[in-house]
């Protein structure tokens, strides 16, 4: 099935041509239709699945196809939980939607001068992306109109809960048009997230894509036993300095912790940066862009400052402190594997962590592979990992005979194939 059979016409369509969309993703299938049809939409669906383009495209057909209302405010709102996701969907929007004439997108994120974001919102606005509370500033000086607003979409509407949005939100909600479509992307909708669903969609149309998170995207995924923090230090080190390693992700569990760790790799020689909440926007962006031009390797961060990161060129995720939910595992490991590449995650846990391990597998549905980098095993023998299906079975040459032959496993950390087996030791 094609964009064009899904509704979407030029110029989107031919932008999407040369960007290379040859075949929607099962999530555009499913939400283009039904959005262009202007149904409120629920949906959930693994990271990395393609959900911008779910919402944006059929945004920006509409935004194309009809005048809309008079007035100068923007006619599609999203709100997104984090900066850097904000400013990814705006450039998105802008992507998405350069073959359309006067496109005005706008992100009104935190962190960010003030100056400059109100002077833009006294000129015509299309497209506004925002983070709850910046967002919520501007409305109450009364600089926002919405009285032209058509689209509200909520992108990890379950993640800017958690971060304590849900009174900023219902806030901005309350001061939009009751007629406008809500489309809500979440990779949960149970819970709290249900309930804002409830109250702010009319008759959704309910998406599930989710079953497993992590099979859409071709990532291996790896499990090291640390003995302690030093063995940690060491195995990381070892990782990094792997030859298949192009860049890659660190994540690290508090702000603090992502600074340290970042220093140390800096020390060690590595081309490293740090990204976590405290960090001013403009040194965030920049960060970014670095990592995406390819100048910084190793990028540690803690969750929220990387969820929704896309960056073709992260080959490894490493999770140094292992994630507290199986939910963030998943949002970590989809660092990798983007756009259609292959992907390895490596998490390194302490003996004692064997049971975060479990409800990671048991959520995802997926083994995650145990293994060791040779001379610097663990002294101390981990428990026998829980008999799974296929658990042990799975055959070195399934990952080595994924495209390289002679590379290894594309854990690649023994550096030979061998490696690959020394887990059959466990
Ligand atoms: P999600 O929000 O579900 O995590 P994104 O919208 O960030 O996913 O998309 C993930 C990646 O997939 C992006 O690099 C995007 O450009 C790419 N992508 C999205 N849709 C398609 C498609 N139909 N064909 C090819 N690549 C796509
Ligand atoms: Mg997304």
């Amino acid at each position: 099935m094609s964009f064009s059979e899904l509704g979407i016409g030029s110029p989107m369509l031919d932008t999407l041509v040369a960007a290379g969309y040859t075949e929607p993703t099962a999530v555009q299938k499913a939400a283009i239709p039904a959005a262009l049809a202007g149904a409120d939409l629920l949906v959930s669906s693994h990271t990395g699945s393609g959900k911008t383009a779910a919402f944006m495209l059929p945004s920006l057909q509409r935004l194309a196809g009809t005048p809309g209302r008079a007035g100068r405010g923007p006619r599609v709102l999203v709100l997104a939980p984090t900066r850097e996701l904000a400013m990814q969907v705006n450039k998105a929007a802008l992507s998405y939607g350069q073959g359309l004439r006067r496109l005005h997108t706008l992100t009104l994120v935190g962190g960010t001068p003030y100056g400059q974001q109100i002077r833009m919102l006294e000129r015509p606005v299309d497209v506004v992306v925002a983070t709850p509370g910046r967002l919520l500033d501007h409305m109450s000086s009364g600089r926002v109109d919405f009285s032209r607003l058509e689209t509200l979409v909520l992108d990890e509407a379950d993640r800017m809960l958690d971060m304590g949005f849900l009174a900023d939100i219902e806030a901005i909600v309350a001061q939009t048009p009751a007629d406008r479509q809500t489309l809500m992307f979440s990779a949960t909708l149970d819970g709290v997230v249900g309930q804002l669903a409830r109250r702010l969609t009319r008759d959704p149309r309910r998406i599930d894509i989710a079953a497993t998170p992590t099979r859409g995207a071709d990532i291996e995924q790896i499990l090291l036993f640390a003995d302690d923090m030093a063995h940690k230090t060491r195995l990381l080190d070892a990782l990094l300095r792997d030859a298949e390693m192009q860049q890659c992700v660190v994540f690290a569990a508090t702000k603090r912790s992502t600074e340290e760790l970042c220093g140390l790799l800096a020390d060690s020689g590595f081309s490293v940066a740090a990204l976590h909440g405290d960090m001013q926007q403009g040194q965030r962006t920049r960060t970014l862009q670095r990592l995406r031009d390819g100048h910084t390797q190793v990028l540690v961060a803690t969750d929220v400052a990387a969820r929704g990161i896309d960056v073709a060129g992260i080959s490894h995720v490493i999770n140094f402190d292992a994630p507290r939910q199986a939910e963030d595992y998943v949002h970590r490991i989809g660092r990798t594997g983007r756009a259609g590449r292959s992907g390895v995650a490596v998490t390194l846990m302490g003996h004692h962590e064997r049971h975060r391990v479990l409800d990671i597998e048991r959520y995802t549905g997926q083994p995650i592979r145990v293994d060791v980098i040779p001379g610097l095993e663990p002294v101390r023998r981990a428990p026998r990992p829980a008999a799974k299906p296929g658990y042990r079975g799975r055959p070195s040459a399934a990952a080595g005979g994924r495209g390289r032959p002679g590379a290894g496993g594309r854990g690649g950390h023994g550096g030979h194939g061998g490696a690959q087996r020394r887990n059959t030791g466990w």
